[in-house]
């Protein structure tokens, strides 16, 4: 045991600060988090949990108009009321709040409330009191950026706009990536005029091009105005509402507009200067394969660093952290290929290893398989909603290098052929599976001739 107050000292309660905490203290280290905010980060406050929520308030939209085909008359027209999801929301917040309050508790933590200072490499400050610990970890995460322009003070960022007042009733949404496309879906599923305007050619850059394409088109369908090429040059206030001018010269009243622009890491006030800690390019914390620091007993992990900034992500850096620090035996670095990973937009995307394009980049010759389908589903819903599955496969090993959805629960399936790509497996090994009758997922196993290669 160390003569420091505690063996551990986390700053931020978030999804990596709370696991990193608890895992530490189940192998008898002492362990202390500050938090100044709330319990469970972004993630489980302003991030994946209510956005999850929202998302599927608003899938009940295309589920009552489904339902007609299959006989259901509802008697009167649904409709939507946002206080009433929104404060279901918050109570659901605060019980997931009270929990991680509990799981701290449970493992011997100790929580203060407070936002900690880094006074040397071994010495925090936070609520009037300087504790010593062996090992200071920062896990503070990321908050909302917003470029300036004039009006972008009228903009809401990501933790504001789960909780308006007002539903809006004509939405606009600035940015082509998760936030924004999951926010347009939302909004427009809840019933908003929605708007969703983007600088480049094609939202969603990164992800595969036919995948961007077939969510352009899908979120067209279902009523989204996409505004690509352009980006907002001002927003002015009016008496009820925002006047927005686009670089393309239009124009759109509405209520609301979120800047869902970004999001860099929350450092302000924590004192790393100080000590001199190296950053990223991108001001992001800059971590070896332990997880230190260049000043090396003070860690960090999560959104802060810069890596994908995905909740698993910072849960497994977490477990590795701890098993480094505090485990028995030195563990191998963390793998970051071939995180699976889901855009709750409408339909959904699950995506897992690499694109088409990326795939072209790294082998000589690949294999694609595709299907572009109605969905049983819809044969009787009348929807026009299409799903789309691809895999990209190494022509030369037969492996399966990238596998792509999106349509109706993707990031479910994904999920499951996220492990078999993980795992290393082929076509041969797909094609071997025998399917699940009657899904859309047995498609995976069943596309047998190349799309092209
Ligand atoms: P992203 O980095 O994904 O997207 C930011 C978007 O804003 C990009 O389209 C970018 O354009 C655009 N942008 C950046 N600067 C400007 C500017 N000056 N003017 C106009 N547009 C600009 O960030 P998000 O805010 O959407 O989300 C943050 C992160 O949170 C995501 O990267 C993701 O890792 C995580 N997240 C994950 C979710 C999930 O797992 N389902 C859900 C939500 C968030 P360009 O592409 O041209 O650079």
């Amino acid at each position: 045991m160390s003569n420091f107050d505690y063996d551990l000292f986390v700053i931020g309660a978030g999804s990596g600060g709370v696991r990193a905490a608890r895992t530490a203290a189940a192998t008898g280290a002492r362990v202390a988090v500050a938090e100044d905010r709330y319990l469970g980060g972004t993630c489980v406050n302003v991030g994946c949990v209510p956005k999850k929520l929202y998302s599927y308030a608003a899938h009940f939209h295309d589920a009552f108009e489904d339902a007609h085909g299959f006989g259901w008359q509802l008697e009167q027209a649904p409709t939507f009321d946002w206080p009433t999801l929104r404060d279901n929301k918050i109570g659901e917040i605060k019980r997931l709040n009270g929990i991680y309050g509990k799981l701290l508790d449970n493992a011997g933590v100790r929580l203060i409330n407070g936002r900690a200072t880094v006074i040397d490499a071994h010495t925090v400050e936070v609520a009037g009191e300087q504790v010593s610990a062996e090992k200071i970890l920062v896990a503070v995460g990321g908050w909302p950026w917003v470029p300036e322009f004039p009006g972008s003070e009228h903009t809401l960022n990501s933790n504001q706009i789960f909780d308006l007042d007002a539903f809006p009733k004509r939405f606009l949404v600035l940015g082509g990536g998760y936030i924004a496309v999951e926010f347009a879906s939302i909004f427009n599923g809840l019933g908003a005029e929605t708007h969703l305007v983007y600088r480049g050619e094609l939202f969603l850059r990164g992800f595969d091009q036919e995948v961007r394409e077939f969510t352009r088109d899908e979120m067209g369908k279902k009523g989204v105005n996409l505004h690509f090429g352009a980006n907002i040059e001002t927003i002015e206030k009016l008496d009820d509402g925002l006047k927005v001018t686009l670089t393309n010269g239009d124009v759109h009243e509405v209520d609301v507009v979120l800047a869902a622009t970004g999001r860099k890491p929350h450092l302000q006030g924590l004192g790393l200067e100080q000590l001199g800690i190296e950053l990223n390019e991108d001001a992001s914390i800059k971590v070896n394969d332990r997880f230190e620091t260049s000043v090396p007993s003070v860690l960090a992990l999560g959104d802060v660093t810069g890596g994908p900034e995905l909740t698993p992500v910072a849960l497994a850096e977490a477990m590795h952290l701890v098993a480094h620090h505090f485990g028995e035996a030195p563990k191998a670095a963390m793998n970051y290929d071939n995180i699976a990973t889901a855009v709750f937009c409408h339909p959904n995307i699950g995506t897992v290893g690499l694109s088409e394009e990326k795939a072209r980049e790294k082998y000589d010759a690949i294999r694609v398989y595709s299907a572009d389908f109605r969905p049983m589903k819809h044969t009787l819903s009348g929807s026009e909603e299409r799903c789309l599955m691809k895999l990209i496969v190494d022509d030369a090993s037969d492996v399966v290098v990238g596998a792509h959805m999106v349509g109706e629960e993707a990031g479910e399936v994904i999920q499951g052929i996220g492990i078999a790509v993980r795992a290393g497996l082929t076509k041969a090994d797909f094609d071997a599976t025998v399917g699940i009758h009657p899904t859309g997922a047995e498609e995976f196993v069943t596309m047998r001739t190349p799309t092209r290669n």
